[in-house]
C-alpha cells in the first residue's frame, strides 16, 4: 500500500505543487485547504480551515482510511501583518492561529499512528521573514520563527521514535501570495534583485526540497531548516543585479 501524505494549503501556490510531486513520488496525498481542489488524478482532497478546532481530527481521519500516514507537510500558511503598533489583536491571532497553531495541532493529531508505526516524516512551511525584520510584518515574521523554533523541539522530541521533523524556508516564490508585492518597488529590489540566483523561485523549486526532506536521502536530516531562496539570506548584502563586482 503506498504511504499517505498529508498537505495543507494544498489547492494553489506551493502547497499544490508540493501535492502534485508527492504523488509523483509514489505517495497518495491528501490535499487539505478551505479552497476547493481543483481535481487531478490520484490526489485526495479535504476542504476546511486548519485553524478549526475540529481541524485536526477531521484531516487525520481523512487520511488515516487511504492508509498509513508517513509523511506531513505543514504548508498552508497567510500573510497581511502589520507592524506591532498597528496590530490588532484578531488579526494577530489568526496568522498565528493558520501559520502556527494549527501546525502544532496537526502534528499533535497525525504523531501518534506515526510513533505507532516507528517511522514518519513531518516538514512546516517557514521563511526567511521568520529569519531577518521586514517592515510591517510582525505576525508573520513571529509565526514563522516559531515555526523553526517547533521543528526543533520536535526533532528533539520525537527523533528517538524515527519520526524526522524539518522545515523549509522560502524566499521570494511566485505565488498568488507574493504577486501583489511584486509591483512594490522596494519589495522587488530587496527581495528580486537582491537574490543573486535568478527568480523569482517556482513552486516546484520549494515541492523539490520537501520531496527530499521526506525522502529516505534525508534519512540523517532532523530539525534542520533549509533555506529555498535562491542564496538570499547567504547573501544579504543585496548586490543590485547588475553590479558586476
Ligand atoms: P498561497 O497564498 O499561494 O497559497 C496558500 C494556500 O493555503 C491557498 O490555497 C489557501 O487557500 C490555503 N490556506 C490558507 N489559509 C488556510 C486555512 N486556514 N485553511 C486551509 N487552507 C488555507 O501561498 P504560498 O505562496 O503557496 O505559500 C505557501 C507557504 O509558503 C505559506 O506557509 C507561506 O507562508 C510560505 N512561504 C511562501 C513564500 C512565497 O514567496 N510564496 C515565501 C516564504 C514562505
Amino acid at each position: 500500500m503506498n504511504p499517505v501524505a498529508i498537505v495543507t494549503g494544498a489547492a494553489d501556490g506551493i502547497g499544490r505543487a508540493i501535492a502534485l510531486r508527492l504523488a509523483a513520488d509514489g505517495y497518495i496525498p491528501l490535499a487539505v485547504d478551505m479552497q476547493p481542489f481543483t481535481p487531478s488524478r490520484d490526489i485526495h482532497a479535504i476542504r476546511l480551515d486548519i485553524a478549526a478546532t475540529e481541524a485536526p481530527e477531521a484531516i487525520c481521519s481523512a487520511a488515516e482510511a487511504l492508509g498509513p500516514v508517513a509523511a506531513l507537510v505543514n504548508n498552508a500558511g497567510i500573510g497581511g501583518a502589520r507592524a506591532v503598533a498597528e496590530s490588532d489583536d484578531p488579526g494577530w491571532q489568526r496568522i498565528l492561529d493558520v501559520n502556527l497553531t494549527a501546525a502544532m495541532r496537526i502534528s499533535r493529531a497525525v504523531l501518534p499512528g506515526m510513533i505507532a508505526r516507528g517511522q514518519g516524516a513531518i516538514v512546516h512551511l517557514a521563511s526567511v521573514f521568520g529569519q531577518v525584520g521586514y517592515r510591517n510584518n510582525a505576525a508573520y515574521a513571529a509565526s514563522k520563527a516559531g515555526i523553526e523554533g517547533l521543528t526543533r523541539q520536535m526533532a528533539a522530541d520525537y527523533g528517538r521514535r524515527g519520526i524526522r521533523t524539518n522545515a523549509v524556508a522560502p524566499g521570494l516564490i511566485e505565488t498568488a501570495m507574493t504577486a501583489r508585492f511584486l509591483h512594490d518597488p522596494d519589495y522587488r529590489r530587496i527581495m528580486q534583485d537582491g537574490t543573486p540566483t535568478p527568480g523569482p523561485g517556482q513552486p516546484e523549486d520549494v515541492a523539490g526540497a520537501v520531496s527530499f526532506l521526506l525522502s529516505a536521502d534525508a534519512r540523517f536530516v532532523n530539525g534542520t531548516v533549509l533555506n529555498v531562496d535562491g542564496g538570499w539570506q547567504a547573501t544579504r548584502i543585496n548586490w543590485p543585479m547588475d553590479s558586476k563586482d
